[in-house]
């Protein structure tokens, strides 16, 4: 690995640990020659998978288009660097579920379900950009079912947390 700030081609690995799906490994390394610091991923190499387009065409998988896909949705977003690797990781190694071939909505799919845990304002991006909203009804509609779902979950953590109190209040110097 060539170190990217003076291209010295000699490193020290300093720190490596496999991130959540297994199949990826995140390494710190410093270059033996200008000292700075940067970031390598590993991944485990798996047979190459056919990716069935809208229009029954077939091409092969290209992670850095669905990394790019992701990054261009995440953009100047409160989002790490490693949770872009990470999502795009378990994104594949999501897709080992199918052997030869996927539908390129399937990745789609993953993609927009994994964004929406992690940001609005990205998923509503990449939704705008893998849905194709045919005019702006359609996207406000999705913003407003963005908008109700996260409601509706706010609305469940606060009824836990007052059962949870409730509970608590009700075990509190109970006899025994
Ligand atoms: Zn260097």
């Amino acid at each position: 690995m060539r170190c990217p700030y003076c291209r010295h081609p000699e490193d020290r690995v300093i720190d490596s640990r496999p991130l959540e799906s297994a199949t990826l490994i995140r390494r710190r390394r410093v270059c033996g020659h200008c000292g700075k610091r940067f970031t390598t991923y590993e991944r485990v190499e798996s047979t190459p998978l056919m990716v069935i387009k809208n229009d029954n065409r077939r091409e092969p998988f290209n992670r850095a288009k669905l990394r790019n896909g992701i990054l261009h949705a995440c953009e100047k977003r409160p989002i790490s660097s490693d949770a872009i690797e990470k999502m795009v990781a378990e994104i594949e190694y999501e897709l080992q579920d199918f052997v030869l071939e996927v539908p390129s909505r399937e990745i789609g799919e993953r993609t927009l379900k994994k964004l929406h845990e992690l940001d609005p304002v990205a998923y509503v991006r990449f939704a705008s950009v893998y849905k194709k909203f045919a005019d702006l009804e359609a996207f406000l509609g999705e913003l407003r079912k963005l908008k109700r779902r996260h409601q509706r979950e706010h609305m469940k953590t606060k009824q836990n947390a007052l059962e949870k109190e409730k509970w608590k209040l009700s075990h509190v110097d109970s006899p025994r």
